[in-house]
C-alpha cells in the first residue's frame, strides 16, 4: 500500500504540534512536555504510529469507527460525491439525493415512528438543536413556558454551550460560564460508585423516580423534556440497574413531557441492537446520532424525530440550521457505512457471536483483585479499580490517579484502552475479531498486574 505522505520524523511533528495545535480535553504543558502520540494510518481494528508501533484500538477512535478502519467503500463514496456535487446546502428550498436517500434510510432503520431527521456535523450541535427543537414544539403547540430540559450528573452530550449544559460534568461546568438557564440534573443509575446498601434493582428504582420527583419540583407545566443516553458513555459507561428503564419510561408516559435518547454512542450497534433505545425497551420522542452513523468517516450528526414533532415543527418555519446539515459527502459515506453495517451483518454478529464471547472474558477480569466490578452491555465495557472490592471503596489518591498508571501500562501493551477517573473503559470496533478480543483481554490483564505491583510498590492502595 502507499501512503499519501511522507510525514516529518516523530519529533519534529511533536514540537510543530506543541507550538501551533490547541488540544481537546487536555492540559496542553503537560503534553507539550512529552509529545503528542501521532498515529499515522489504521486498518481494521489496528492503529500504527508515526514510528511504526501497532495497537489494538480497543476505543474505536473516540466509539465511532463502528465498521473498523481502512474500508475503501467509503473513501470511494465520498470521491465519487466529491466530484459529482461536492457541496450543496439545504435551507431555500432545495434537497440532494445523499441526504434523502439518507434519510429514507434512516426512517427505515430507527425503531417505531421517528421518521424524521434534522441533519447537524455532529453529537454536540445534534443536541444543541435538540434544545431548540424541543422549546419550539412546546412553544408551537401553545405552551412556550414549557422550556425547562432535565439532564443528568454525569452524562455526556457534547462539548458546545448546549450540550455541554446537558451534559453534567462538573470539570466542565466549571468553565466558561455554564449551564446555561433552564437545564436541570438528575442523579444518574450508578450503583458501584452510588448504590450504598440497597441493591442494583431496588436503586434503580430510585434513581429512576428522582426524575418524578424533579418534575413535581419544577411543575410539569414548566418541563420540555427529559434527556439520557440509554447507557453513559464517557462517564464510565454506566449499565443502569434493569429497573431504571422501564420505570423512567413510564413517568415519561404518564407525563407530558419528550423524552430524547442520546444515542451518539449507542446507536448502530454498539449494544449489540442498532439502537440502544431497542436493547433497553425506550420509546423516545426524539434521537440524537452522530458517531457511528458514519464510523467516522466523515463529521455527520442529526437529530431524529417522530411524526408527531415533525407534523408540529413543520406548521412553522423552525428558525436553525447548519451550512454543513445534510453535506452530501458526508451523507454519501453515512449511506455507505449503514450499507456495510446491514449486509455483512455486522450488528447481528455483534449481538449472537461477538459480545457475547467479550462478556464471558471481560466479566472473568472481575476476578483480579484490583477490579471491584466488570460491567458490559454489548461492545462498550468498564473496570471499576478498587484498593478493596468487598467495601467498593475507592482509592485515597486523587481521583484518576490510578486510572493514568493503568492506561499507560496498556499503552506500553500495545492496548488503546481509556481511563475514566479510576475506571477502564473499551469501545472496539464492531468488527474487532474473537482472536484479538482474545489479545484485548490478555493485554489488559497484563496492565492490571502492572499497575497493581506500582501501586503497591508506591503505597497508593489504599482506600479513601
Ligand atoms: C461524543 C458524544 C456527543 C458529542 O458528539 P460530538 O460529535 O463530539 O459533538 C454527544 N453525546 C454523546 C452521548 C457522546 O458520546
Amino acid at each position: 500500500m502507499t501512503h499519501l505522505f511522507n510525514h516529518l520524523p516523530t519529533a519534529d511533528l511533536q514540537a510543530l504540534d506543541a507550538a501551533h495545535h490547541l488540544h481537546p480535553f487536555t492540559n496542553g504543558d503537560a503534553l507539550n512536555k512529552k509529545g503528542a502520540r501521532i498515529i499515522t494510518r489504521a486498518s481494521g481494528s489496528t492503529l500504527t504510529d508515526s514510528d511504526g508501533n501497532d495497537f489494538l484500538d480497543a476505543m474505536a477512535g473516540l466509539w465511532c469507527v463502528n465498521i473498523g478502519y481502512g474500508r475503501d467503500e467509503l473513501a470511494e463514496a465520498a470521491s465519487n460525491q466529491m466530484k459529482e456535487l461536492p457541496f450543496y446546502n439545504t435551507f431555500f428550498q432545495t434537497s440532494h439525493p445523499p441526504v434523502v436517500e439518507l434519510s429514507e434510510k434512516l426512517a427505515q432503520l430507527t425503531p417505531g415512528n421517528l421518521n424524521h431527521t434534522f441533519f447537524s456535523c455532529g453529537g454536540s450541535d445534534a443536541n444543541d438543536t435538540n434544545i431548540r427543537l424541543v422549546r419550539q414544539y412546546w412553544a408551537a403547540k401553545g405552551k412556550p413556558e414549557k422550556k425547562t430540559i432535565i439532564a443528568r450528573v454525569n452524562g455526556y452530550h457534547g462539548s458546545t454551550m448546549g450540550a455541554a449544559s446537558l451534559g453534567g460534568m462538573a470539570a466542565m461546568h466549571a468553565q466558561g460560564g455554564l449551564p446555561i438557564p433552564d437545564i436541570t440534573h438528575i442523579a444518574q443509575p450508578f450503583w458501584w460508585g452510588e448504590g450504598g446498601d440497597q441493591n442494583p434493582e431496588e436503586f434503580g428504582l430510585e434513581r429512576a423516580r428522582a426524575l418524578e420527583v424533579e418534575i413535581d419540583r419544577l411543575g410539569e407545566g414548566n418541563i420540555a423534556a427529559f434527556i439520557a443516553e440509554p447507557v453513559q458513555g464517557a462517564g464510565a459507561v454506566i449499565v443502569p440497574p434493569s429497573t431504571y428503564w422501564p420505570e423512567i419510561q413510564r413517568i415519561c408516559d404518564e407525563r407530558e413531557i419528550l423524552l430524547i435518547a442520546d444515542e451518539v454512542i449507542c446507536g448502530f450497534g454498539r449494544t449489540g441492537n442498532w439502537f440502544g433505545s431497542e436493547t433497553f425497551g425506550i420509546r423516545p420522542d426524539v434521537i440524537t446520532i452522530a458517531k457511528g452513523l458514519s464510523s467516522g468517516y466523515a463529521p455527520i450528526g442529526g437529530s431524529v424525530v417522530s411524526d408527531e414533532i415533525a407534523a408540529v415543527l413543520n406548521s412553522d418555519d423552525f428558525n436553525h440550521g447548519y451550512t454543513y446539515s445534510g453535506h452530501p459527502v458526508s451523507c454519501a459515506v453515512a449511506l455507505e457505512n449503514l450499507r456495510i453495517l446491514e449486509e455483512e451483518g455486522i450488528v447481528e454478529r455483534v449481538k449472537t457471536e461477538t459480545a457475547p464471547y467479550l462478556a464471558e472474558k471481560w466479566r472473568g477480569l472481575a476476578d483480579h483483585p484490583l477490579v471491584g466490578e466488570a460491567r458490559i452491555c454489548g461492545m462498550m465495557a468498564a473496570l471499576e479499580l478498587s484498593p478493596d472490592k468487598s467495601s467498593r471503596a475507592k482509592f485515597a489518591s486523587d481521583p484518576g490517579t490510578v486510572g493514568t498508571i493503568c492506561r499507560d501500562f496498556c499503552f506500553e501493551n500495545k492496548l488503546v484502552m481509556r481511563h475514566v477517573r479510576d475506571s477502564m473503559i473499551i469501545s472496539p470496533p464492531l468488527v474487532i475479531t474473537k482472536s484479538e478480543l482474545d489479545q484485548v483481554i490478555d493485554r489488559a490483564a497484563k496492565a492490571l498486574d502492572q499497575t497493581m505491583a506500582k501501586l503497591k510498590a508506591d503505597g497508593l492502595m489504599t482506600a479513601a
